[in-house]
């Protein structure tokens, strides 16, 4: 929420295309409303970004309002991407509170090009992976994903057992809803992760898990 006081263009002011190519924006939406006076929203949904405005703003002042929004919501959204170091300290740290025999995992890094799984893990040489599009999610979404696949470490398969330790994390069931519902949203096949061997990291023939 933002208090729409009159503001003028300046050179400091970052144009839409710069916000744009920082939070990756497919689309910005415009929804005006008029039980809506003073306040000016933005939200992230699916691949677009609905800004939110009152009915009575003028051109200019939508655009303006429109910049400012996607300014604020890449500097949220930077915030929320932690780096691959990040990763593994907060990896460590949800291993110690909630899976407390496991010990952390070798490596945990983002990759570009999970496909249709947001996190994988492979439990022979102790590595995870979580896919890039899960960056910008908010903390306890991405932290469902990472007890997931750490949980992969003390066991492999999706059994009754995996889920009782996933289900140590408090969010869990909530996390699941929401990736389920921005995969539905996105109508991405993307699942939590995959059952199904591809192979891929199977060669030294230890069991791999997604
Ligand atoms: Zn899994």
């Amino acid at each position: 929420m933002a208090n729409p006081a009159p503001r003028r263009r300046s050179e400091a002011h970052p144009s839409p295309v710069t916000a744009r190519a920082q939070i990756d924006v497919g689309q910005v939406e415009v929804r005006r409303s008029r039980r809506r006076r003073r306040t000016v929203s933005a939200y992230r949904d699916g691949d677009r970004v609905v800004v939110l405005l009152p009915a009575r703003m003028s051109k200019d002042e939508e655009r303006q309002w429109v910049d400012v929004m996607l300014e604020r919501l890449a500097a949220q959204e930077r915030r929320r991407r932690p780096s691959d170091a990040e990763l593994m300290s907060r990896a460590r740290l949800l291993c110690r509170r909630y899976l407390g025999e496991v010990e952390a995992p070798a490596s945990v890094r983002w990759v570009f090009n999970q496909g249709s799984r947001w996190g994988s893990c492979t439990p022979s040489d102790r590595t995870v992976r979580l896919s890039s599009r899960l960056r910008g999610m908010p903390t306890w979404v991405v932290d469902y994903v990472l007890v997931h696949e750490l949980a992969h470490l003390i066991e492999p398969g999706h059994t009754p057992r995996f889920w009782e330790l996933v289900r140590r994390y408090p969010h869990a069931d909530r996390a699941r809803g929401y990736l389920e519902g921005v995969a539905a949203a996105a109508s991405l096949p993307l699942s939590e992760c995959d059952d199904e061997p591809d192979g891929a990291e199977t060669a030294d023939g230890s069991p791999r898990s997604g």
